[in-house]
């Protein structure tokens, strides 16, 4: 090996070693960057750009591979109906434990209690609450044609197709068949890896441009910002305090009880994708890094990763819930609508359906509010007051959206060896 090559490898590996660091030194450079020169920004947004379409670009054929993968291999093993029902059960349970502590705070400090309404209903975003009940989430999860889904990247509908495909490829009778198959998107999904990591390595590059992105859009309005951020403060540290008892809290204890390991080093190995799903507010384009730490940084067997990742990006949100329910209870406070106790009940019922619901992309979960209004009956120009700072909530609950689905991959992870070692 020549010396060179010797040398590039070297510096190769201190990079890899040090993403982190990288990464976070190319967040704070862009905060300082979009703050100073907000003019010069569209300079730097394309690396943001480049490195969302890196994400999106690995997102189908890995989803593809890695669940046709898994489920074939653990229809072999007669494992996937428990663990479907356990990975379902436990994304119930951690959105539902934090849309509780978000209703616990917003009926603690009240933050929408004297709260200016607004009087004009200009800057409404389109609000539909198409796509949000659980009739539209299960027509969309049969696609009427799956080229068509996996060329819009539709998760949910590419999840099903992708699940079938792999409990049929273990029921093909001939065996030859069942192995060229199942070799085939084991090799590819190693493959889409392998591409995965690529992209990894020019996170701090996106993470730079999209963070410089952000900042320069609100620079420019600082004195808006300092207004709303008096009056919506409360309700900011309502939703961010939720979020930090759930991710530090609530989480934390579950991953060390349920999964005895410790949640100090689970964190540690998923600060990449965590960074990102800051920097990108969105949890699909996030999947890719969060299946390569799960799998690589933290351990999780490749099968438990390809089942519970793709399925929690889509459908476990639990930043998303604890936001919907605080937010729909600040309208209410705000407006003066008092909810009963059975009220309150729907809220939460409905923030997790519209978390359910709500895609892994930026902003979605302000679109699915509408849901919960709808179904308590409060006015839907209530968004209008959340709107101005709804992108810095946006990156606090997409990070803990994506914090959530690794907890429960950890936990799913120790409960398999549990049920593996028990059986034998
Ligand atoms: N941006 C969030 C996500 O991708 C969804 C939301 O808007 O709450 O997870």
């Amino acid at each position: 090996m020549s010396l060179s090559s010797k040398n590039s490898k070297g510096i190769l590996a201190f990079y890899q070693k040090n993403l982190f660091a990288f990464i976070l030194i190319a967040l704070i450079a862009g905060v300082g960057v979009g703050y100073q020169l907000p003019q010069q920004a569209g300079l730097f947004t394309w690396m943001g750009e480049l490195f969302i379409r890196g994400l999106k670009m690995v997102i189908v054929p890995l989803i593809l591979s890695s669940i046709i993968s898994g489920v074939s291999n653990l229809g072999q093993s007669n494992s996937l109906g428990r663990l479907t029902l356990k990975t379902l059960g436990y994304y119930l349970i951690t959105s539902l434990l934090a849309i509780l502590t978000g209703l616990l705070l917003v009926n603690l400090i009240e933050p929408g209690v004297g709260a200016p309404i607004p009087s004009t209903t200009e800057s409404l975003p389109e609000l539909s609450s198409e796509g949000a009940s659980l009739k539209d989430t299960l027509l969309r999860m049969v696609p009427s044609n799956v080229f068509a889904a996996f060329s819009q990247g539709e998760m949910l509908s590419t999840i099903f197709f992708a699940v079938l495909f792999g409990v049929f490829l273990t029921k093909v009778n001939e065996e030859r068949y069942r192995t060229v198959l199942s070799d085939f998107f084991n090799a590819t999904f190693e493959v889409m890896m392998g591409i995965t990591m690529l992209v990894i390595l020019f996170t701090p590059l996106g993470v730079f441009g999209l963070v410089v992105d952000v900042v320069a859009e609100q620079a420019g309005d600082t004195v808006r910002l300092t207004q709303m951020a008096a009056s919506l403060g409360k309700y900011m540290l309502t939703v961010i305090g939720g979020l930090i008892v759930h991710a530090f809290v609530t989480l934390p204890l579950l991953v060390l009880l349920l999964a005895g390991i410790n949640p100090v080093q689970h964190f540690r190995a998923m600060l990449t994708p965590l960074i990102t799903a800051f920097s990108t507010s969105s949890s699909g384009a996030t999947l890719p890094l969060t299946m390569e730490a799960l799998e690589h940084k933290a351990g999780i067997p490749n099968h438990i990763v390809s089942f519970t990742i793709p399925l929690g990006a889509t459908i476990n949100m639990d930043g998303t819930a604890l936001y919907e329910c605080v937010a729909a209870m600040f309208i209410a406070q705000a407006y003066g609508i008092e909810l009963d106790f059975w009220q309150q009940m729907v809220v939460v019922i409905t923030a997790l359906l519209a978390s359910i619901g709500a895609a892994g992309i930026p902003m979605a979960g302000l679109v699915m509010i509408s849901v919960i209004l709808n179904a308590v009956g409060l006015p839907l120009e209530g968004v209008g007051m959340i709107l101005a700072v709804d992108r810095i909530l946006d990156m606090m609950r997409t990070a803990v959206n994506v914090w959530s689905d690794s907890c429960v991959a950890a936990i799913i992870a120790h409960s398999e060896r549990k049920s593996i070692h028990n059986a034998a």
